[in-house]
């Protein structure tokens, strides 16, 4: 590829609402353009980033034995009627009318199509398991788009669902998906780490993500040392912080609960714009809010550090148990209970054990929380989120906190649709059986995005080679000089050869101007060839990630590649 004829719109200055490096490099290195809030056309230089993304997915996935289908992206309300989420789902789904005024959804996640297609094809036992993929847009109404392609509206994803016949078969497509997962993020060579994650408003029991390890990233991952585990700070139960009711002989004050609070109270509490809030359970003493567990977005993070409490949570309470308690109206959903076993304040244990629940409305708007259970709590003044020093854990290791950019997500569904859309099979007694599912998706745009958070310095982009746009970068220095352009030539045929992905800068540009577009783009391998160098019988290589440069003699140089 010829940089003369491949569009590649550089810039020297990054947008205004660029807030993070990938959002900033990306524009930068012409790799995409912002349509409008969230919504980004990819550039030829991103898309190929993207696609390099897409394919390792793509081969993976393969290898897994999951096979490859793109389902519609306009999805009828009827389906997600059937599965219960048309009122559930909340503003992030993108609901719109055809002239006949049917109601219509931009696909978010593909749960209700692919059980659709499914239910209406496997019969029989003898069919299971199956595995479907799509790499495709995927739309979601973000409340707060930001980031560039970290957090679109419109973003790729691959998402992959698998269907088995009983929950040893789930078990090992989970595990197979697992392990793709691993070998993916491995091959992009990106820093990252499997934790226990929360499922979220998709539902299913059991979920582990795929955090790429980045000080911007929108999620906390807590990690302990010494036995391995890592889990989402959402789920962050700290579960490896030892015995489970220390606390219980601390003297603690009985405050009288149930109450009820407005998402306007808990802004007010929290001295938070109201749009910031997104899950939060409330501790109520008086009919007061007295402390908040919150997970918002980012500024609220900070502002969390202030107010906040941390609960070291045993148990997860059942949706059910939830419902019941809360008697949370019809038309809430992802109601959380958590049995809390310590609460820290300064460092020092104040503590309630018992059941304390609440229940939101959607996945982004909170409306009400109630508790429904007595807290013992005390001294809740100056609560605060937990920090590293607060914990000593039972295994000995330490824990640590740590930034992660969530780039994949592995759900086990069960039922929870299969059931809801009638989703059957025959099994081998001729008996009707439910099928259970899981469900796998990859953030690809997002992908590019954090690789960049990884890989770059002041002056660009630093791509490791799998997802690279080009694996090697031609600089021809001299354009009006034959030799020159012919040594280039010979090069760029020699590495296409070998199967090497390579650009030319042939551009009609001084030197500087080429050496400062390369770093920006960030190809791997930059081989400088010019005339000075012909002359003395070298041409200089730059590797863009290490810096380290050095002079291939132009003789030996085929030999060198081969
Ligand atoms: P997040 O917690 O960041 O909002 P999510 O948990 O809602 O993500 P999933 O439903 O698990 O996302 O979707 C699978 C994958 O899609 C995520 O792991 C992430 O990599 C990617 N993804 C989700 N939302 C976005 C977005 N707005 N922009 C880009 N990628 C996204
Ligand atoms: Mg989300
Ligand atoms: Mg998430
Ligand atoms: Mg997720």
């Amino acid at each position: 590829m010829r940089w003369s004829r491949f569009y590649i719109p550089t810039l020297k200055e990054a947008p205004s609402d660029a807030e993070v490096v990938s959002h900033k490099l990306l524009t930068r290195a012409g790799m995409v353009r912002k349509l409008t809030s969230g919504i980004y056309t990819y550039m030829p230089l991103g898309l190929r980033s993207i696609s390099k993304a897409a394919n390792i997915v793509r081969q993976e996935m393969d290898k897994a034995g999951a096979n490859e289908v793109s389902m519609p992206m306009v999805q009828p309300a009827d389906l997600w009627q059937e599965s219960g989420r048309w009122d559930f789902y909340g503003p992030e789904l993108l609901r719109i009318k055809d002239r006949h005024q049917r109601d219509y959804c931009l696909g978010p996640t593909h749960e209700e199509v692919i059980t659709d297609v499914v239910r209406g094809e496997v019969r029989s036992y003898r069919q299971l398991p199956v595995n479907l993929y799509q790499i495709q847009t995927k739309f979601r109404d973000e409340i707060r788009p930001r980031f560039g392609l970290m957090r679109g509206r419109e973003f790729i994803m691959k998402d992959a669902y698998s269907f088995d016949k009983d929950q040893a078969g789930l078990d090992a497509s989970y595990q197979a998906m697992y392990d793709a997962y691993m070998a993916i993020f491995s091959r992009m060579a990106l820093n990252f780490r499997p934790v226990e994650a929360d499922s979220g408003s998709i539902g299913g029991s059991f979920s582990h993500e795929f955090m790429v390890l980045a000080e911007t990233g929108e999620d906390t991952v807590v990690v302990c040392q010494a036995c391995s585990y890592a889990a989402n700070i959402e789920r962050a139960e700290v579960l490896c912080t030892g015995d489970e009711c220390d606390g219980l002989d601390t003297p603690v004050e009985e405050v009288s609960t149930p109450g009820k609070c407005t998402v306007e109270d808990v802004a007010a509490f929290l001295d938070v714009p109201q749009a910031a809030i997104i899950k939060t359970l409330i501790f109520v003493a008086d009919g007061e809010p007295v402390a908040a567990l919150v997970r918002g977005d980012r500024e609220l993070n900070d502002v969390k550090l202030k107010n906040l409490l941390h609960a070291d949570v045993l148990e997860m309470a059942t949706p059910e148990q939830v419902q019941k308690w809360t008697e949370a109206p019809v038309g809430f959903a992802g109601p959380v209970g958590l049995k809390i076993a310590r609460i820290y304040a300064d460092n020092e244990l104040r503590l309630a054990t018992d059941w304390v629940v609440g229940a939101n409305k959607g996945d982004t708007h909170l409306r009400h929380v109630s508790l429904k259970r007595d807290v013992k709590l005390s001294g809740f003044a100056d609560l605060r989120l937990i920090t590293e020093e607060d914990v000593c854990p039972k295994c000995g290791g330490a824990i640590s906190l740590t930034r992660g950019i969530e780039v994949g997500h592995v759900f086990k569904l069960g039922t929870k649709y299969s059931e809801a859309m009638n989703c059957k099979y025959v099994d081998e007694q001729g008996k009707e059986q439910t099928m259970i599912m899981g469900c796998y998706g990859i953030g690809v745009s997002r992908v590019v995005a954090s690789c960049i958070e990884q890989n770059h310095d002041k002056d660009g982009i630093k791509f490791p080679p799998p997802i690279a746009p080009f694996e090697a970068l031609v600089l021809n220095l001299d354009i009006r000089t034959d030799d020159v352009c012919a040594k280039v030539d010979e090069i760029y045929e020699l590495l296409k050869s070998q199967g090497v992905d390579v650009l030319v800068d042939d551009r009609e540009e001084r030197p500087g101007v080429k050496f400062k577009d390369a770093d920006l783009i960030g190809i791997p391998m930059q081989l400088v060839v010019g005339g000075k160098g012909l002359a003395r019988g070298i041409i200089e290589v730059k590797d863009r990630r290490t810096g380290e440069k050095s002079e291939l003699p132009v003789e030996g140089f085929a030999e060198a590649f081969a």
